[in-house]
């Protein structure tokens, strides 16, 4: 069986949606698929804008309600018809009169707890499953409509659950043994053990896609998005980017972890483990083969796979004499972060040991900033730490490939590329399996570096 993944850019109107259609019917005709969707483009976002205005006494959210109701009804309006039309809109409208109660609670008590908050954000990928699943019947199909919230389970983060895969897994298996006609399944909601929803994180319909896949020992997972394939660059900043055909799963890894938001980074972990390929296709361009990410990656000219980056960082810099040879130190720090849930996305630790900088989501600066100044409140006392400092406004520029292992020369050229520009380079790490090589730099000169590393890397190939 393969599992299609399509993403919300490529049905977001009825038109996009056709074309969608055509492609799952085709699909169907080489055999047994299950399809993971996505809300449509632009919904989750448009669910977080009504949460926001309700949970702040505006009454403006019920006007973006009424155009997230049109919406829905356009795509039934324009893609059903008769009898099955109004079965589906009488389903959907029960589904959206829920959805305004719950709104209607958020606004009265002007408050949303994290439970709450993704119980409504499931609602997108709630209705665009159901409607997908209808249109599909409409053309004659046999297609099922599957509520991911019975089958995968989490624990209790919300926004953000951790995946049991045994009970899943047994869970979809299950499932799949009686049930052999195309199963069209809600992406990036969960739920945990008392049944209360949880979502996998934003753009989790990829990681969906990956749980099911591994769980029904798919042939492929084929993630369907508006771009062809994994770019050496996003296409957005770089003109030049282009595909790469074959990449391994370690370098699509480190590519999406470092910013290439076209695949979710949890969902190569379930693929690589079960060796199911993945391949990303392009709605827009479904002859073109996209990337095939597996074991094999392809040897590139440039020795590196690609440049990726995490737009907004801020940098926490502990520092003083005091720490000189203490040891002990480091593991203090990240035990405080790892403690007040601030995840570290780069560590950078001068060997003279006087400072050591971490890079975390700037929303979580102000309390890794508290965790470590209460961690380490005797030494600031008696000055053996001098300073806990944040810096703003910052990113990661990455260049990746597993290609750059035993490569000299490729911190010269990333280094000179910077030194031309006139780039100050604020921290420095490099991944020890040399896959990664990682800068941070000012927010400011983000985009400039990304297109002048991508014309050393991929324009300028010498050998
Ligand atoms: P979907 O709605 O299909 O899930 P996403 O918006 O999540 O689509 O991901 C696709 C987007 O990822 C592209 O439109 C592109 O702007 C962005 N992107 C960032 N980096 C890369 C890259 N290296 N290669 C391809 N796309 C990238
Ligand atoms: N709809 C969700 C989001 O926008 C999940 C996804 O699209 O993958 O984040
Ligand atoms: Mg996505």
């Amino acid at each position: 069986m393969k599992i299609l993944k399509f993403g919300g850019t490529s049905i977001a109107t009825p038109e996009r949606l056709t074309a969608v259609l055509n492609l799952i019917n085709e699909a169907e005709n080489d055999g047994q698929i299950a399809v993971v969707v996505s809300a449509f483009g632009g919904v989750t976002d448009q669910l977080i804008r009504m949460i926001e205005q309700a949970g702040g006494g505006e009454d403006g959210y019920s006007l973006e309600f009424s155009a997230f109701v049109n919406r829905h009804e356009l795509m039934i309006q324009s893609l059903t018809t008769g009898p099955r039309q109004e079965i589906l809109r009488q389903s959907i409208k029960r589904y959206t009169s829920r959805l305004s109660e719950i709104l209607r609670g958020v606004y009265l008590v002007r408050h949303v707890a994290p439970k709450t908050y993704n119980q409504i954000l499931s609602y997108g990928e709630r209705l665009s499953a159901r409607i997908i699943t209808a249109c599909l019947q409409e053309r004659g199909g046999e297609a099922e409509f599957i509520d991911a919230r019975h089958f995968v389970r989490t624990d209790d983060n919300y926004a953000a659950g951790v995946v049991d895969f045994e009970l899943t897994t047994s869970n979809i298996q299950e499932y799949f043994q009686q049930h052999k006609c195309t199963q069209i399944i809600t992406g990036f909601i969960a739920a945990n053990t008392q049944h209360e929803t949880t979502t996998l994180g934003r753009s989790g319909s990829d990681y969906t896609a990956a749980i099911f896949g591994r769980a029904v020992a798919a042939t492929e997972i084929e993630i369907w998005t508006d771009v062809d394939g994994i770019l050496t660059a996003n296409p957005r900043e770089v003109q030049e980017a282009h595909s790469i055909p074959l990449m391994t799963y370690e370098d699509a890894m480190e590519m999406s972890h470092f910013g290439a938001k076209v695949i979710f980074p949890p969902t190569i972990q379930p693929a690589m483990q079960a060796g199911i390929p993945i391949r990303i296709k392009n709605t827009f361009n479904p002859d073109f083969p996209g990337t095939l990410i597996g074991k094999e990656g392809q040897d590139m000219k440039s020795r590196i796979t690609g440049i990726t980056s995490m737009d907004s960082i801020s940098l926490i810099r502990i520092q003083g004499s005091g720490m000189i040879g203490k040891t002990g130190l480091t593991g203090r720090i990240f035990m405080a972060m790892a403690n007040s849930d601030v995840g570290v996305m780069l560590i950078s630790l001068a060997s003279s040991e006087h400072s050591i900088c971490f890079a975390v989501d700037p929303h979580s600066a102000e309390t890794a900033k508290a965790a470590l100044e209460k961690e380490f409140q005797l030494e600031i006392q008696v000055h053996g730490i001098a300073k806990i400092l944040i810096e703003e406004n910052l990113c990661i520029v990455a260049v990746v490939g597993e290609n750059m292992r035993h490569t000299p020369g490729i911190s010269g050229k990333v280094f000179n590329a910077l030194g031309d520009l006139g780039v100050n380079v604020v921290a420095i790490a490099q991944g020890s399996s040399e896959r990664n090589i990682s800068i941070v730099i000012s927010r400011d000169d983000e985009v400039r570096v990304k297109r002048e590393l991508h014309k050393r890397f991929f324009n300028d190939i010498q050998d």
